[in-house]
């Protein structure tokens, strides 16, 4: 031991790193997040082994100005709050400034990123360094590779499950994502091999279709309600399409994906005594709320929220689904698909 003594950044940035970047799949999620928040149109994932080799997000956001680049890798730097309110009303998934230089610290990448009509800005990094920057011709947009994630942790590495493992935990946040944004054209490679694409037009059905398949898809409902403070919509499968998982419940709270059991519960719920124990629902619900509603500040990954009314909220989310349920069981069959 030694005398109390500030950490350099550089190891601070690989402790905290431990928090956000848990694997694989958490450095897609950030990625992919701030591609979203830049307002790209079109986000392309390219991985290799799982990400374990390499990963790649390229998208055609509205880049970082050449004189940002170095600020956008330091702690707690960001452009998406500046003040206290701020944090009361966030509208961006990201706003910690926490990811670019966790990820960072723990790997080597490469960002090429131009704004507008400016000329691009190429930076490599190595263990949270920055060892070349250059000039360099790009589109607007940003594309950042990751390769030898957790070259320097080994600990975390020997944690890491089986590149299958790893594979679909990429998988389902990709496919999140892509529901959450079905305004977005998303597609994700690995190994060559394309698991998902989506077109980008808004079709939120289509988005289902690409992601369970276009049988799944037909059998699935539309329903909609609001409230003073919430709207909720989205579509459930019938009493008839089930799964053993819980997995297959989507909740995307003001365009972010969450994961609350009092969500799924509720929805559960609404299906009353319909569904055989251990049998789940396949859903994407959409949740809207003044954002003041909403605590994202929780931890790190802020897939965990905490919800003011949460119980308005569960109840209405089970009427909604009741009630829709119960609209199609008055349906003749003969009727249906007509
Ligand atoms: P946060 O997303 O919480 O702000 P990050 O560390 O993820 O923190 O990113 C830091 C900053 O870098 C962002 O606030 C944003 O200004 C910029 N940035 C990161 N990725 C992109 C991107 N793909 N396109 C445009 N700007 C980006
Ligand atoms: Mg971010």
């Amino acid at each position: 031991m030694t005398e109390i003594h500030q950490l350099d950044s550089i190891l601070a940035d690989q402790i905290s790193a431990g928090e956000v970047v848990e694997r694989p799949a958490s450095v897609v999620k950030e990625l992919v997040e701030n591609s979203i928040d830049a307002g790209s149109s079109q986000i392309d994932i390219v991985v290799e082994d799982a990400g374990l080799k390499s990963i790649q997000v390229i998208d055609n956001g509205r880049g970082i100005p050449v004189d940002e680049i170095e600020m956008a890798f330091r702690r707690h730097a960001t452009s998406k709050i500046a003040s206290r309110q701020d944090l009361f009303q966030i509208v961006t998934l990201g706003f910690r400034g926490e990811a670019l230089p966790s990820i960072v610290s723990v790997s080597d990448v490469v960002m090429e990123t131009a704004t507008e009509g400016k000329p691009g800005t190429k930076v490599h990094l190595k263990g949270g360094k920055i060892i070349d920057k250059q000039i360099s011709e790009s589109r607007r947009g940003t594309k950042v590779r990751v390769d030898n994630l957790f070259f320097n942790t080994p600990a975390r590495l020997k944690y890491l499950s089986s590149i299958q493992t790893e594979l679909s935990a990429i998988t389902d946040i990709v496919n999140r994502l892509a529901l959450s944004h079905t305004d977005i054209a998303f597609s994700l490679l690995s190994n060559g091999r394309e698991l998902l694409h989506t077109a980008g037009n808004g079709n939120l059905k289509q988005v289902i279709s690409a992601i369970y398949g276009i049988n799944v898809a037909r059998q699935m409902v539309f329903f909609e309600q609001e409230n003073n403070d919430f709207k909720v919509q989205g579509y459930i499968s019938l009493p008839k399409l089930t799964r053993a998982s819980r997995n297959y419940m989507s909740f995307l709270l003001n365009g972010r994906y969450v994961k609350n059991n009092h969500l799924s519960k509720a929805l559960v719920q609404g299906y009353g005594s319909k569904l055989m124990v251990g049998r789940y629902p396949i859903a994407v619900i959409s949740l809207r709320s003044d954002p003041i509603l909403v605590d994202v500040n929780v931890h790190p990954t802020k897939q965990e929220v905490k919800i003011s009314k949460e119980q308005e909220l569960c109840d209405l989310l089970s009427q909604s689904v009741y009630q829709r349920i119960a609209q199609e069981n008055l349906i003749p069959d003969a009727l249906k698909n007509m």
